[in-house]
């Protein structure tokens, strides 16, 4: 999978990801980087001594996570964009997590963006919380971005979109919007055919073709109730009304 996509499996990632012991203790790096390639700034930047020193300059890095603080030097260091810092004691729903970034523009710090996963996946919305742009010394910016925690070890990239704001318009047909959506699920609204009834989303022509999975994904989010295990509504083939003289007898224009 890594070497067909540059995708890691969850087995790769099982190999670098701290224990939940030392994940509840505060900020720590984590390096994906499980090839043997002749690299080692990850090493020598750390001057906390957390990364092993490389008897090989084709090692893999190789952490301690007791040693290592997550001040996040070594991810403006890494030309491999491979490491990360994840602070999941951030706050009681959310975690903090550093990521390399080099698309330009930067965020702004304060505004929301998307947070990505590793495959370029929309995860949840995220709010830029810091921005170091690495100029000074011709370094890959980093960007602290806080999410939902259950998505600290999900989110390793950003779009500068903000498909999760409550102005998106989820469906399209009836014009009604992520925040409306919030409000119904936050009212009780927990089925994709309770809201569709309130809300006349998925009523539309398109019978909720693109609104109904958005749908379901935001009732996933804010329940913790899987797409799975949801039921989807009835689909209708798309339908227009018309007057009984075109039936009857066809108008100029049809
Ligand atoms: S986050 Fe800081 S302490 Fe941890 S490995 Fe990187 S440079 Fe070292
Ligand atoms: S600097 Fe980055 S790419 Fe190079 S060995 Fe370290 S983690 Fe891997």
């Amino acid at each position: 999978m890594l070497k067909s996509t540059g995708i890691p499996t969850k087995q790769d990632l099982e190999t670098v990801i701290p224990s939940k012991e030392r994940l509840a203790k505060g900020p720590v790096a984590i390096i994906e980087c499980f090839q043997k390639i002749p690299c080692n700034p990850c090493y020598t930047s750390c001057k906390r001594g957390a990364i092993k020193e490389f008897a090989d300059i084709n090692d893999r890095p190789e952490l301690n996570p007791d040693i290592c603080n997550g001040c996040g030097v070594c991810i403006s260091n890494c030309p491999g964009l491979a490491i990360s810092v994840v602070d999941e004691t951030y706050s009681d729903t959310e975690a903090l997590v550093k990521i390399p970034y080099e698309f330009i523009p930067l965020p702004d710090e304060g505004s929301f963006v998307t947070g990505l996963d590793r495959s370029g996946k929309p995860v949840c919305r995220a709010k830029v919380v810091k921005v170091l742009n690495g100029k000074a010394q011709d370094r890959t910016p980093v960007v602290s971005l806080a999410i939902p925690k259950e998505y600290s070890m999900v989110v390793r990239s950003m779009s500068l979109d903000d498909y999760y704001s409550d102005n998106t318009i989820i469906c399209r047909c009836e014009e009604i919007t992520l925040g409306e959506i919030r409000e119904y699920i936050r009212k009780g609204y927990h089925t994709v055919d309770e809201i569709k009834r309130i809300s006349r989303a998925g009523m539309g022509r398109c019978q909720g073709r693109t609104c109904t999975p958005l749908i379901m994904e935001e009732i996933e989010r804010a329940t913790g109730k899987k797409v799975a295990d949801q039921k989807v509504h009835t689909y209708r083939p798309p339908t227009v009304p018309i007057k009984l003289g075109q039936l009857i007898g066809g108008e100029d224009n049809e």
